[in-house]
C-alpha cells in the first residue's frame, strides 16, 4: 500500500480504498475510479527500494571462484552482530565469496524502523557490498537465484520453485532454512534446492503469518565448495554464540579447529548394497568423515537389507533364480556380512545405535510368513529364531510381543568391543535435543511417515527411509549409503548419498557424498 498506488489495469491514480480482505495476512482492496476494476495490494510485500543487480563482469568473476557463503538479508533490519563477525572469520579461513540475496518485507510495527514511508527501504551498511539480486551460476549445475524475491513469511519457501533453475541445483535467499531434492532424468544425481536462512535478526509483524515466519526464522547460511567437476553444499546454523562447519567452530572472536561432532547419522546403510565409495569416504579413507569428525555416536538406519529373504521376491522367479545362483539367498550369510560391516566401520570409542527400521523388520515378516519347507538352506535358522521367539514371547499391556529378530541375533554375534545399542520401535534416543530414534517409515497414528507429517509432532529429529535428503523445519532427513540405483528404483530418482551431523550445540547439517568425496 503506497500513497502513489496506481491501478494495475489502467494506471490511473484515482482510486478508492475498499477495506481489507479477511485472509491470514490481510490485503488492501482498491477500486479504480477510471476503469472500475478492483485489485488487491499486499500490506507486507514490497517491491520498492534500490535494486542490487550485479554487473556482467562481477558475475563472471564470481563464477570462476571455488568457495562461497550464501545467506540472505531483510530490508530495514540489522544483521545479527555475532553471526556477522563469525561469517567474516569463515570468509578469511576458507577464502570464500559472500553472496547475500535480499528479502523485502514491510513490518508496520517494526521496532527498528516503523517504515511509515514506503520509499524508505534500506539495508545495513555492512551487507551492501554483498547484496545480490542476479542469478549467479557459480557452477553450471548450481545457481544462486538472487533474482527471486520470496515472501519473508512464506511457510514453504521452496514450493513452486522446482523448475526455475532448469536441471541445475539452486540456492534461494529466505529467512527459513529448507532443503529438498528433485529428480532430474538427465543427471545421475537429483538437483538440490536450498533456502539459505538469514543474517538478519528477527523482525516480523504480530499477525499469524508474521508469528509463524518468526518461528521458522533461522540465522544460518549455505556454504559451497567446488572441486573439479563436483560441488559440495552444506548448511551452517548460528546458535547465538557460534556455528560449526565440519571440524571447525566459528565465533565472533575467531575460529576453533579440530572440533568433534556429537553424532553422525549415516544415510540408510543397506549393508548388502552399501556403495564402497560411500563406505570409504565415511569410514575407511585416511581423511574419512569418522576419522576427521570423530563422532561419539553413529546412528545406522536400515542396516540389515533383508535381501536374502525379502518378501518382495516371493512371486519373482527371476530374482529367486539369480539369488540361488549367486548364493545370496542365505539369511545367515547376510546377517554375518552385516555384523562384519558394522564391526569394520566402527571407530574405537564410538557407540553404534541401530535404528529399528522397515528393512531390519523384513526378517520378522519372513519368519511370520515364509514356508521354511521351500527354502531348506534357511530351515535351521528359521527354527532357531522361532524357538527363541516363542521362548521370549510375552503378554503385556499392548498384547502379545516378542523380540526384534535382527537385534536378537546381532547382539549375540557382534564383537563385544564394538559398542552397539539396538533400539526398539518405541524407544527414544536423544542427542543434544535431537530425537534420533525414528526411521521415518511410520507417521503419526499409523500413517505412512514423511518429513512433513513427522515435523508436525513438533520435535526436532533426524530420520531416514526415503533415501532423499531434506530439511523440513524441525525434521532433517538423511539419504542413502547404498548404490543410487537398486532393483526397486526406476525412472528419475531423488536418491542422494547424504549423511547428517549433530554438532555439540545440537545444530544439524547435511553432508553429501558426491562420487566418493564428502567435501571440496
Ligand atoms: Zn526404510
Ligand atoms: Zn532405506
Amino acid at each position: 500500500m503506497t500513497d502513489n498506488q496506481v491501478c494495475p489495469h489502467c494506471h490511473s491514480d484515482s482510486l478508492q480504498k475498499r477495506g481489507l480482505t479477511k485472509a491470514e495476512e490481510p490485503k488492501q482492496q482498491y477500486a479504480c475510479n477510471e476503469c472500475e476494476k478492483w485489485f488487491l495490494v499486499s500490506l507486507v510485500e514490497i517491491d520498492e527500494g534500490p535494486e542490487f543487480l550485479l554487473s556482467r563482469s562481477r558475475i563472471a568473476e564470481l563464477e570462476r571462484k571455488d568457495r562461497f557463503f550464501v545467506t540472505c538479508s531483510q530490508n530495514n533490519t540489522p544483521v545479527d552482530k555475532g553471526f556477522w563477525a563469525a561469517i567474516g572469520h569463515y570468509l578469511k579461513e576458507n577464502g570464500s565469496e559472500l553472496l547475500i540475496p535480499t528479502i523485502r518485507y514491510k513490518n508496520p510495527t517494526c521496532r527498528f524502523d516503523a517504515q511509515d514511508d514506503d520509499s524508505d527501504v534500506w539495508w545495513p551498511d555492512e551487507v551492501l557490498p554483498y547484496l545480490c539480486e542476479s542469478i549467479v551460476k557459480i557452477h553450471h549445475e548450481l545457481w544462486i537465484m538472487g533474482n527471486m524475491r520470496i515472501n519473508a513469511t512464506a511457510v514453504n519457501p521452496l514450493i513452486g520453485l522446482e523448475t526455475l533453475s532448469q536441471s541445475a541445483s539452486a540456492i534461494y535467499g529466505h529467512n527459513q532454512l529448507q532443503m529438498k531434492v528433485i529428480p532430474t532424468p538427465q543427471n545421475a544425481l537429483p538437483k538440490q534446492l536450498w533456502t539459505t536462512g538469514s543474517c538478519s535478526v528477527k523482525n516480523y509483524s504480530k499477525t499469524k503469518a508474521g508469528v509463524k515466519g518468526e518461528h521458522h526464522h533461522t540465522i544460518a547460511g549455505i556454504v559451497v565448495e567446488k572441486k573439479g567437476k563436483k560441488f559440495h553444499t552444506r548448511n551452517v546454523i548460528w546458535d547465538g554464540e557460534c556455528f560449526y562447519d565440519l571440524d571447525k567452530k566459528y565465533t565472533a572472536n575467531g575460529v576453533e579447529r579440530n572440533q568433534k561432532i556429537a553424532a553422525l547419522v549415516t544415510g540408510d546403510e543397506h549393508t548388502l548394497f552399501n556403495d564402497p565409495e560411500v563406505k570409504a569416504a565415511t569410514y575407511t579413507n585416511r581423511d574419512s568423515i569418522t576419522k576427521t569428525l570423530k563422532p561419539e555416536v553413529i546412528i545406522r538406519h536400515d542396516v540389515f537389507d533383508s535381501y536374502s529373504i525379502s518378501h518382495h521376491h516371493r512371486h519373482n522367479p527371476l530374482t529367486q533364480y539369480v539369488k540361488w545362483r549367486e548364493g545370496v539367498n542365505k539369511v545367515e550369510d547376510e546377517l554375518q556380512i552385516t555384523i562384519d560391516y558394522i564391526e569394520e566401520t566402527t571407530p574405537a570409542g564410538a557407540t553404534n545405535v541401530i535404528i529399528a527400521s522397515n528393512h531390519n523388520d523384513h526378517l520378522y515378516r519372513w519368519l511370520k510368513e515364509a514356508d521354511w519347507k521351500l527354502e531348506p538352506w534357511n530351515a535351521k535358522i528359521f527354527h532357531w529364531f522361532w524357538y527363541h521367539m516363542l521362548e521370549e514371547a510375552g503378554f503385556g499391556t499392548a498384547g502379545a510381543y516378542t523380540f526384534d529378530p535382527f537385534a536378537f541375533w546381532a547382539e549375540r554375534n557382534i564383537d563385544p568391543k564394538c559398542q552397539t545399542k539396538f533400539l526398539g520401535r518405541d524407544e527414544s534416543f536423544v542427542v543434544n535435543g535431537i530425537e534420533l530414534s525414528l526411521h521415518g517409515d511410520l507417521g503419526p497414528n499409523g500413517s505412512r511417515g514423511s518429513a512433513v507429517n513427522l515435523n508436525k509432532i513438533g520435535i526436532r529429529s533426524i530420520i531416514g527411509h526415503t533415501h532423499a535428503p531434506a530439511i523440513e523445519k524441525g525434521v532433517v532427513q538423511v539419504g542413502t549409503s547404498s548404490y543410487l540405483r537398486l532393483e526397486y528404483t526406476s525412472g528419475p530418482s531423488s536418491w542422494l548419498q547424504t549423511h547428517a551431523l549433530v554438532y555439540p550445540n545440537g545444530k544439524r547439517a547435511l553432508v553429501n557424498v558426491i562420487e566418493g568425496e564428502w567435501r571440496g
